[in-house]
């Protein structure tokens, strides 16, 4: 997939690529290894306007949020990623498992107060759920069955492998299930990095990078869309990113089933893999926005790559939209997972707030929904 030859390294420089990129041909994974190698901060500030460039061309200033809330239905996990803060043991003081009136309760609030579109679903590997395998099928059921209109997203690939093992279905099976009991579409989570050598390190027990792709895939085959996401900022090497980007490209290649690009970069403070990492290898915010830009160039047939304002903060996020993002995400409502990592800027924004920012910083806001059909393009300024 990656393919980088020996003798081209040397001949390139970033402006050959940059301008690559611009005229419209795909950059080959020996640019995108040059690109994520340059250290230099003039050729950083070079990339993200090539970057910044690239995406008026596809997006003009148009800039998209989605009206969401997380529905994180237990913390209790079995697994152990390194880079995780939000899991918990089934006897820890603040485990829970929600009950499907706590989660009609949420959904309700969510469309009461803020006229939510889409719920995101995702938990822990709750080791108990493996005697109860209904509860992911129920949980959608009735959750379709109150809200006949309401975008469902749900489960990762691990819950899809979990599901499967647990069922004894194939996971072609278990997502057709999920689709008949309301899904909609799935969230592209648990790829964290699929370099596998450093995937063993930060995820030892989670599935590997061949099962990852074979869940995606089937999804996408199924007609299911999901996001394709990474995490960084951590142990990986620009080889392990190189990698990545290249089999989500390929597998965008083949499906088109994936409607974003999510980079999340790594929240330590609180995870065990905090430790592994040397505080001046941390990464900043310049390092996120040239990785934002670099997603840009590399994945052409990706319309929409999307920043991470609970991960970087809103400042952060809103400078983002010079890099080449054209998505702010969610209103999400109650982000957890980034919240117990460490994380300190907050669980939710008020759409009001999410437009007044978009239009601050130049830029045209647009609510969509989950699979990115715009709603409210013409009329935002009605809704403020
Ligand atoms: S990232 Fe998810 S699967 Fe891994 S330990 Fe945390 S809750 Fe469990």
């Amino acid at each position: 997939m990656l393919n980088l030859s020996n003798n081209k390294t040397h001949k390139i420089v970033p402006d050959d690529i940059l301008q690559k990129a611009l005229s419209g041909e795909r950059l080959d994974g020996d640019d995108l290894l040059i690109l994520l190698e340059e250290q230099k901060e003039k050729a950083g500030k070079k990339i993200i306007f090539t970057a910044d460039t690239l995406n008026k061309k596809i997006n003009s200033d148009k800039v998209s949020y989605v009206v969401n809330r997380n529905i994180n239905f237990t913390n209790i996990c079995g697994l152990n990623c390194k880079f995780c803060g939000y899991k918990r043991t089934k006897n820890s003081k603040d485990a829970f498992l929600l009950d499907y009136d706590k989660i009609i309760e949420k959904i309700s609030d969510g469309i009461e107060s803020i006229g939510i579109d889409e719920i995101c679903v995702t938990g822990g590997i709750n080791p108990e759920l493996k005697a109860n395998p209904d509860y992911y099928f129920n949980l959608v059921k009735i959750v379709r069955n109150n809200f006949p209109k309401l975008h469902i997203h749900a489960f990762s690939p691990q819950e899809i492998y979990e599901l499967s093992e647990t069922t004894g279905m194939t996971y072609a099976q278990v997502i057709e299930k999920l689709v008949d009991c309301g899904v909609n579409s799935m969230p592209g989570t648990a790829a964290e990095i699929l370099a596998e050598e450093t995937r063993k390190k930060i995820c030892p027990q989670k599935i590997n990078t061949t099962k990852w792709i074979e869940i995606i895939k089937t999804a996408h085959m199924l007609g299911v869309k999901t996001s394709a996401t990474v995490l960084f900022g951590h142990l990986e090497s620009s080889g392990d990113l190189a990698y990545h980007l290249s089999i989500i490209r390929q597998i965008q290649d083949e499906t088109g089933g994936f409607t974003e690009f999510i980079a999340l970069p790594f929240i330590s403070a609180k995870t065990s893999l905090r430790k592994s990492i040397e505080r001046n290898e941390l990464i900043g915010e310049n390092k996120v926005f040239k990785f934002y830009a670099i997603l840009r160039l590399f994945l052409d047939n990706f319309k929409n790559i999307q920043t991470s304002w609970p991960k970087i903060g809103v400042p952060a996020a809103l400078k983002s939209l010079d890099c080449g993002i054209n998505d702010f995400g969610g209103t999400l409502m109650e982000e957890n997972i980034t919240k117990s990592a460490g994380g300190k800027f907050g669980e939710f924004l008020e759409e009001k707030e999410i437009i007044n920012l978009i239009k601050h910083a130049g830029k045209i806001p647009v609510r969509r929904d989950t699979v990115y059909n715009y709603i409210y393009e013409k009329i935002y300024n009605k809704i403020l």
